[in-house]
């Protein structure tokens, strides 16, 4: 009998279904029979769809026996609830779209099921994907699994904190300024976001546009590039993906990262970061030298204002993107109103939570005739500036290497009553959405029995880089097989 089924690893797990020493429907049930145990203690689940999933796992198990063997068939994964799933409900955790039934499935849907995928259910996020902490869900605040008084990160925290449990293998999240590596470090899983345009966001709710992608949360490295095989790739139905050809992402793990040139840009280790914090980031640097990459610290000094970019270009975008919540065409609608106008009012009113309407006052604010230069255009000049400096240091070096947050994760309610240092905890995260680049954050490391996450940032379409680096380290190292004990309250 093999035990702790939904510990697994999609490689591990995957070689087991091939030589049938493991069904799919087994695996499946073991993350049911989690789900179960932990979730009232969890809460990283919007839905759970177990009759889908068994179903899905029965089917997989067919094909296995028909011999097909790709990585992921039949393999129990998550998906963030912002990504629209044919006739499931698909909610952004936002009373908004509480009732939101999609017609269609995202792009990333259609392809994970193509490989065989069993959906085991749609994840808890903060609402619409703004936030650091999953507090901003309209359902509930997810937990996390190493300590279940503090926050597993955001806004993704319902699929870190799911990987983090063991209830699903693995997940998608959604990444503007931080969601899939911010909740992956305060987890202690590995997650992805890939340049801006590899993945297809067709079928995500759109939040920033031009900042937003999606991408794996995984137990460990190979397993993201298992998932970004899957995910991967140009996408006709979305005009920002780019027609660039998809590597086996799996190939470039060989551990070897000698002579690699790695930067440390000093303007991370910000003020008042934790030294716990700091002091494991550079732990984690000694060792990379110690694998063979040749480190050396660098600056980016416009670091400094991507914090007031993002939050002027984000917003912007958002106001606009959430436009579309009018009460007409799908979604909350506000009943009793008086006309039209009233309507709309009404049901933007009570559908929508204080930090999206936060979100939608900044970003119509920065818009507004009289200071659109001022905000909006000034602000993407400054995009280009933070952009520019991160490709002069490509020039001399292969990746950057920074701490994923200034802090471990910080208690359920510590931040609620302060937007500003809720969003300084993107502050290492921001930067590289702003400049579209590929980045990953792995465990590190922790103080006091919380995780500590490190990021490693790319140059476009590099992910195979970020990714090799990120293994050899993940390989010489035993963070990720601590896993988090959750006390479930039984005997
Ligand atoms: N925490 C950031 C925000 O609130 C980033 C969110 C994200 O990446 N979706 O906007």
């Amino acid at each position: 009998m093999l035990n702790n089924l939904n510990q697994l690893s999609i490689h591990e797990a995957h070689e087991l279904l091939k030589t049938k020493q493991l069904s799919s429907v087994e695996l499946t049930r073991a993350c049911l029979e989690r789900i179960r145990q932990v979730e009232p203690q969890v809460h990283a689940f919007v839905t759970v769809t177990d009759e889908l999933a068994l179903k899905q796992a029965e089917k997989a198990d067919e094909l296995i026996a028909r011999g097909d063997a790709s990585p992921l068939i039949g393999i129990p994964g998550l998906i963030k609830d912002n990504m629209c799933t044919r006739g499931m409900l698909t909610t952004c955790s936002s009373k908004m779209l509480q009732n939101f039934i999609p017609p269609y499935d995202a792009t990333v849907i259609e392809k994970l099921n193509e490989c065989g995928m069993v959906m085991v259910g749609k994840a808890n996020m903060d609402e619409f994907a703004m936030g650091s902490s999953t507090e901003n869900s309209a359902l509930f605040v997810t937990h996390n699994p190493w300590d279940l008084t503090r926050v597993p990160g955001g806004s993704s925290g319902g699929s870190a904190a799911a990987v983090a449990a063991g209830e699903a293998i693995y997940a998608l999240g959604s990444d503007t300024g931080g969601s899939i590596r911010q909740p992956a470090g305060f987890c202690s899983v590995t997650g992805l976001k890939p340049t801006y345009g590899r993945v297809s966001r067709y079928g995500l709710v759109a939040f920033a546009s031009s900042l937003d992608q999606i991408g794996p949360l995984t137990g460990d490295v190979t397993d993201c590039a298992l998932v970004m095989n899957a995910i991967a790739g140009y996408d006709s139905r979305d005009s920002t993906s780019v027609p660039q050809p998809t590597p086996d992402y799996t190939k470039c793990l060989t551990g070897d990262i000698k002579g690699l040139r790695l930067g440390v840009p000093k303007e991370y280790f910000v003020e008042g970061m934790q030294a716990e914090v700091a002091a494991a980031i550079k732990t984690a640097i000694k060792k990379l030298e110690e694998l063979g990459a040749r480190v050396e610290e660098v600056s980016l000094p416009s670091t400094r204002y991507a914090l007031a970019v993002y939050y002027i270009i984000a917003p912007s975008e958002a106001s606009a993107n959430l436009a579309r919540y009018d009460g007409v065409k799908y979604g909350f609608s506000a009943e009793e109103a008086e006309n039209m106008w009233d309507a709309m009012e009404r049901t933007r009113q009570f559908g929508f939570g204080p930090e999206v309407k936060r979100r939608i006052m900044l970003g119509t604010y920065a818009l507004s005739a009289g200071y659109y230069d001022a905000y909006y255009l000034k602000a993407q000049k400054v995009r280009t500036l933070i952009r520019r400096e991160f490709d002069q240091l490509f020039e001399r070096f292969d990746a950057l290497v920074t701490p994923t947050s200034p802090t471990v994760p910080f208690k359920i309610g510590e931040k609620t009553d302060t937007p500003l240092q809720m969003y300084l905890s993107d502050v290492c995260t921001l930067p590289v959405n702003i400049a579209g680049l590929p980045a990953i954050s792995i465990p590190a490391g922790f103080a006091d029995g919380l995780p500590i996450g490190m990021q490693i940032i790319g140059k476009p379409f590099a992910e195979e880089i970020i990714l090799k680096i990120a293994h050899a380290y993940e390989q010489a190292t035993e963070w990720r097989k601590t896993r988090a004990e959750i006390n479930t309250g039984g005997v």
